[in-house]
């Protein structure tokens, strides 16, 4: 059966299916699927990097069997006035996270500069390990010396949104991911 869907028109952007709902929590369990594998005999923290991760991390929390916590951090962006890069803080984490097993859930990594910069402030704290659980890695831009243990779906430089993600704080309600039309 052919599947046509309609366009979706987000603020002045049009948008059509990328990859479908199913799609999504079939890729989901397959990694969950890896992750339960990989932490037997461990109890991992989950760190989910907000906003666009929490459909993510719902989805994918439902699958992990392994004993486990779930927290989340958010980063805050702001112009350092001493350097002209943008700095990321990190906020909202309240555990300890010496000698544990920290794995990341990321929406979507693209340049990597974000993960990066994540990665970099949460090895400073001392788990015992620290691994990266993206759905989402636009592969051809990625740039970073991250390894990123766990990825969903590699996809083009196109910008989507949809299950958690948003163009303008619109469409993070969608239950599928979008593409944006050209
Ligand atoms: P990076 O630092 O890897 O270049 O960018 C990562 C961040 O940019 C993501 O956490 C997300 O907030 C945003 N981002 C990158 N690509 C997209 C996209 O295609 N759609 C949306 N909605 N956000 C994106």
């Amino acid at each position: 059966m052919i599947e046509i869907s309609t366009p979706m028109k987000v603020h002045d952007k049009e948008f059509e299916v990328f990859i479908n709902y199913q799609d999504i929590l079939d890729n989901i369990k397959s990694m969950a699927y890896q992750i339960n594998e990989d932490y037997q005999g461990r109890s991992p923290l989950f760190i989910g990097v907000l906003n666009g991760v929490f459909m993510f991390a719902a989805d994918l929390m439902k699958e992990i069997t392994v004993p486990s916590e779930i927290s989340f951090i958010k980063l805050a962006s702001y112009q350092d006035l001493a350097s002209t890069g943008q700095v990321k803080e990190l906020i909202g984490l309240k555990e300890d996270l010496s000698g544990k097993d920290v794995i990341i859930m990321e929406d979507i990594v693209d340049t990597g500069e974000t993960m990066h910069h994540l990665w970099q402030q949460l090895k400073a704290l001392e788990p015992r390990s620290v691994e990266i659980a993206t759905l989402l890695l636009k592969v051809d831009v990625f740039k970073k010396d991250i390894p990123l243990k766990y990825v969903g779906f590699k996809i083009p430089e196109k910008f989507v949104i949809g299950y958690g993600l948003d163009y303008n704080g619109h469409g993070r309600n969608l239950k599928d991911i979008y593409q944006i039309k050209e």
